[in-house]
């Protein structure tokens, strides 16, 4: 036995150093990156050799269902060479976020942003075209947003096309998000325009990720019939990619039952997400929730209950960790109101609002860590104005728990929330044209949609510095 294993490893270190010599012919390549990939468990990325097989995997491998993942996250932690270690970081996080593992992808990608930060590299670009991704999955449109914004704007100084692509995609994905389907769905296609012809697996990979996008814009804008095309022949690709990856899918084909009325379909789909999620999955949130919307389409009033206790507790369950998906729970508390629990929809409201005061936190984190990403395209801003009368009238419930929560501040010992800066009147101060507010520290902050409704916290509206800079610049030059 020894003996044989001893002379598999012979086999495998000599085909590994064959390929080490075979990989500078490019006529060879595709088959050397697959051999690469057969072996990665042979590989060590901490070792240099190993660190530049990881770097040729990196650049001409897959990046969908057969990358070598755990090489990748091995390759991040240990490498020696700084830029396999960000390339690496950014290709595990892409291919993380696919499998529904969207907490583990943000906190790498924040890591790398720390490091590559004002680098202008593609490793800084991906970080951030990923980064967005995550936050748009986890209902944190705005954010993501200003985020594909920054990548938008590094891919453009990069002269790259497909990085490019990519950022408009990861905007598109907020847009949808944000409830801008129909705009959503126009950067999509100009996205894909620019996508064709480039021959190179994160091409590929982008078509993929991108009709997952698609789809959910088609739900987002009552596009029925195609989304149902769609999500037919996407089925097999996703569900090939992970258990998390199906758990996604099938909670999203069940939502879309649910929007047509055709609720046993929705269960069989619900079903299927529940054989495939674990307990403390973070897409268990959703699909209590989903379940609740279900047995309310029943009229089925003491299970909405039920599910409404199952989704709050999966949530208390996630509060440990990032949990972001907790904001879902939103959703539950008018059909919690229906089925006359409102002490279960004061709890859904009152998680929901934790985790947007966690998000205004974290925004603010952020915005004193990484200002460029405080900056709203042009072109982005009238959408993020529009967005926000929907979103006041849809959270109301969850944003009246959250102006008790910013009065009491958040849990005692932990750092209070104090980044609206009033005025002398004690008003908030909300930029008029890009409706960012002023925070302490003089910046203003991406936060017009969060902010309760008016009369619970009091609100004046002025205009922020960029805003007056562009509105003076657009006059002629006798008036300025
Ligand atoms: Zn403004």
């Amino acid at each position: 036995m020894m003996l044989n294993a001893k002379a598999s490893d012979d086999d495998v270190l000599a085909t590994l150093e064959r390929l080490d010599v075979q990989r500078d012919d490019p006529a060879k390549r595709v088959e050397t990156v697959a051999e690469y990939v057969r072996l990665a468990e042979f590989i060590d990325p901490a070792t240099p050799t190993g660190s530049e097989r990881v770097a040729f995997i990196l650049a001409f491998g897959p990046r969908t269902v057969d990358a070598p993942l755990d090489l990748f996250d091995r390759a991040a932690r240990l490498s020696p060479e700084p830029d396999v270690v960000d390339r690496a970081a950014v290709a595990w996080a892409s291919i993380s976020i696919a499998r529904g593992n969207l907490s583990g992808a943000e906190a790498r990608l924040w890591e790398t942003l720390r490091r590559t930060r004002g680098s202008g590299t593609t490793s800084e670009r991906g970080a951030c075209v990923n980064l967005a991704r995550v936050l748009s999955r986890q209902a944190r449109a705005q954010e993501a947003l200003l985020v594909a914004g920054r990548a938008c704007v590094l891919s453009e100084e990069l002269g790259d096309t497909l990085g490019r692509a990519a950022a408009e995609l990861a905007s598109a994905d907020a847009l949808v998000e944000m409830g801008e389907a129909t705009a959503g769905l126009a950067r999509m296609d100009a996205a894909q325009a620019r996508l064709a012809g480039i021959d190179h697996p994160a091409a590929d990979a982008l078509r993929i990720t991108g009709r997952q996008s698609r789809l959910r814009a088609l739900r987002g804008a009552d596009r029925y019939d195609e989304a149902h095309a769609l999500i037919v022949e996407l089925t097999a690709e996703v569900e090939s990619l992970s258990r998390g990856a199906t758990v996604w899918l099938r909670g999203f084909r069940a939502q879309m039952h649910i929007d047509r009325g055709d609720i046993e379909a929705a269960e069989r789909d619900v079903q299927v997400a529940l054989e495939h999620a674990q307990e403390d999955d973070e897409p268990m949130i959703e699909i209590r929730v989903i379940q609740a919307r279900i047995r309310h389409a029943q009229q089925d009033w003491p299970a909405v209950i039920r599910h409404g206790r199952r989704a709050i507790k999966a949530a208390e369950r996630l509060r440990a960790r990032l949990g972001y998906a907790r904001f879902r729970l939103a959703a539950l508390i008018p059909i919690l109101r229906e089925a006359g629990a409102p002490d279960v929809a004061q709890r859904c409201a009152e998680l929901a609002a934790e985790e947007r005061l966690q998000q205004i936190v974290a925004i603010d984190r952020c915005a004193r860590e990484m200002p460029e990403f405080c900056v709203v395209r042009r072109e982005d801003r009238e959408l993020l104005v529009q967005t926000r009368t929907r979103f006041l009238e849809e959270q109301r419930e969850c944003l009246a728990q959250l102006t008790t929560l910013l009065e009491v501040g958040t849990d005692p010992g932990n750092d209070r929330v104090d980044v609206f800066a009033p005025n002398d009147d004690g008003m908030v101060r909300v930029c008029a044209w890009c409706t960012r507010v002023a925070t302490v520290g003089g910046r203003w902050l991406p936060l017009g949609h969060l902010m309760p409704p008016s009369g619970e916290i009091r609100v004046t509206h002025g205009m922020c510095a960029e805003c007056r800079q562009d509105a003076s610049q657009a006059l002629p030059d006798d008036v300025r």
